[in-house]
This record gives C-alpha cells, structure tokens and sequence, in this order.
C-alpha cells in the first residue's frame, strides 16, 4: 500500500492518509466498512508519538476506502498518480491462494480473498503492514513479550494463550500463533515513518505506485493490451 503522511507542525499531528479503492465481485460496502474499521482501530491502538526535535507527534492513521466497477478501476489505476490511492481487488480465491498486496513491499495494488475473513482476523491489518513497507518480523519468537506484533506471521512462537491450543507444545500442532491475538506495536508504526526526514517536514510519501490491476484469479493484467479483462 502507499500512503501519503501529512506533518502539522501546528498540533504536532502526523496524519498518514490512505484510500483503498476496491473493485471485484465480492467487494461490498459492509465488507469495506468492516476492513477499513479494523486497519483505523488497529494502527491507532498504540497511540504512537514520534519524537522530531524537542517536540513530540501524534501519529494518527485515517484510511477511507471506495469502489469501482472492474472498467472505472482499471481507468483510474492507468491515470493514478497519487500515493494515497489503493487498489484492492476482493474475490473468493486466487493463484497465490492468499491475501497479497502485489509480490513485494509497499506496493499500491493488491488481490484479497474474503475466504482470510476480513476485517474480522487481523489479516486486513497485517497485510496493510506490508502494503506499507514493513517485513515479517527476524526473529519468529515472542514468548514473554505480551501479545504478538501484527507483522507476526503464521507458525510464530508465542506464550501459550496466543496459541490456537493453549495446551499444545510450542512449535507443535497447535503450538503456533491464533493470529487474532496480534497487536500492532507503537515500534511498527514508527517503522512505517522511518524515512521521514526532519529537514524536510511537509508530506512524506509512502510505498510505491505499482498501479496494477489484477484479473479474477490474481494474475496481472498488462494495461495497454486488455482492456476487456473480467
Ligand atoms: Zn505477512
């Protein structure tokens, strides 16, 4: 994903701005409502400041999400320029057989699956994570660290009560991270600033413009060849 953070230096505000225009045949407005829900309230839980000078920032995250028809998107994601605009393509499945914002980090245009429960799973918030640049996480341990971060991929160590058996042996069956237990951590969400520069305290753009649209099943679609893609 890309975004756009916003500095006011008057109420010592960061603002990081994101649209998520989702386009697709099971892209509704309660599943939008509910994805967009979660990516606010999750980000914004830890309440993070960043430090800049003698003065401390809030970090707000304010994502609001439209739709298209697959033609409208696949216009408008030919035309985009803007770093606050998202395209997320919502069906049943996929080649990749996941949710995926594009095959690298930051990427701006993405193919989910309503099968990873959006917006009631943690993974909407997890894959906004990358969207915006951030990595799993070095080390796959987070035993006696509370719960764990939201960039945690499936198969992490965690306390047993994050576990999907709490009786299970770590790293057993079992014995692995439920991801609804993952929590975003005040240290990601200054991980996704950490190319602000001080000097220059106006906007700061996040993630890149891939601008790719994808087909049905996640395959992308060159832009000057098909416009008549499903
Ligand atoms: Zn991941």
């Amino acid at each position: 994903m890309s975004a756009l953070a916003i500095i006011n230096s008057e109420s010592e505000q960061i603002s990081i701005e994101a649209e998520l225009v989702f386009y697709g045949k099971y892209a509704t407005a309660d599943l939008a409502q509910k994805i967009v829900l979660e990516i606010n309230q999750m980000w914004n839980e830890p309440n993070a400041k960043l430090q800049l000078g003698s003065r401390l920032f809030d970090i707000v995250f304010d994502i609001k999400y439209s739709f298209l028809d697959n033609y409208e998107a696949l216009l408008k994601i030919s035309n985009n320029t803007n770093y606050s605009v998202n395209f997320v393509r919502i069906e049943d499945k996929n080649i990749a057989e996941r949710s995926m914002m594009g095959f690298g980090l930051g990427e701006n245009s993405g193919h989910w699956l309503i099968t990873d429960q959006l917006g009631e799973s943690t993974t909407a918030a997890h894959e906004f994570g990358h969207a915006l640049g951030l990595p799993h996480p070095d080390l796959l341990d987070f035993r006696f660290s509370g719960n764990p971060p939201i960039m945690a991929p499936r198969g992490t160590i965690v306390d047993a009560d994050f576990q999907w058996n709490p009786l299970a042996e770590p790293g057993a069956l079992g014995g692995t991270m439920r991801p609804i237990f993952r929590r975003v951590r005040a240290s990601e969400v200054l991980q996704v600033l950490k190319n602000l520069n001080p000097e220059n305290l106006e906007a700061l753009e996040i993630g890149k413009l891939t601008n790719q649209i994808f087909d049905e099943m996640g395959r992308p679609v060159a832009l000057n060849q098909d416009l008549t893609f499903e």
